[in-house]
């Protein structure tokens, strides 16, 4: 199947609430020029420098958010390009990104990433320090907190991130009254190719996708 009829089908499938996020890593200008002529409005990448160079093809014609975790010598560039940070998980790279952007004049949407699995090696925040992080962003003039990422653990079956998800979802509506007034919750991102269906009937609202829309890597 073409792209653009990979993305046809999927938008065919899911509520139109539901934003897709093109996951490009490793994927031609040219593959997602045409999932973006098929409807996709956003595209997430997971590195800076892959990223800069398809910027420089596509620029505007989507929204430009990262999915991969940031190191801190990487955010001065990282904010000149993207749009959105999904990857936020300490308030010292949030210190980092408000700085930088300060000194631009820009002003970023970024989400929290929450390991909801609590493993050691991945990145994200322990749902349970997800709240004081956020109480601090907050503070931040140069970030808008307007989401939360989770990717869940490593499953041998999609079924088996069900709890993962709820979990996340739950947080986020705790945030969401604990700082109603505070910011703006608008975006909860979790759920792949082999899972965004669970993911949606779990609550969330981005789904990002690589192999569905673009086939095996
Ligand atoms: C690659 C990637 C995806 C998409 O993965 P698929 O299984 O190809 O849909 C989603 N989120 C992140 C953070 C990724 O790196």
């Amino acid at each position: 199947m073409a792209i653009k009829e990979r993305v046809q089908k999927i938008l065919s499938e899911i509520p139109s609430s539901v934003e897709i996020l093109a996951a490009t890593k490793e994927r031609s200008s040219s593959q997602i020029l045409e999932a973006i002529d098929a409807g996709i409005k956003v595209v997430g990448e997971n590195y800076v420098r892959e990223a800069e160079s398809k910027h420089v093809v596509i620029g505007n014609k989507a929204a430009w958010h990262l999915i991969g975790h940031l190191q801190k010598n990487k955010v001065k560039r990282a904010v000149k390009i993207f749009d959105l940070i999904q990857t936020v998980d300490s308030l010292g790279l949030a210190q980092m990104i408000n700085r930088e952007c300060a000194k631009i004049g820009k002003t970023i949407s970024v989400f929290i990433e929450v390991n909801s699995a609590a493993e050691s090696q991945k990145t994200g925040v322990l749902p349970s320090e997800a709240d004081n992080l956020a109480k601090e962003l907050i503070r931040l003039e140069n970030i808008r907190l307007i989401g939360l990422m989770t990717m869940g653990p490593s499953v041998d079956d999609p079924v088996k991130l069900r709890p993962y998800f709820r979990e996340v979802k739950e947080l986020f509506d705790q945030l969401k009254i604990n700082y109603g007034k505070g910011i703006n919750l608008n975006y909860l991102s979790m759920g792949m190719s082999s899972s965004y269906k669970l993911a949606v009937e779990e609550g969330a609202n981005m789904i990002r996708l690589g192999t569905a829309i673009f086939g095996t890597r």
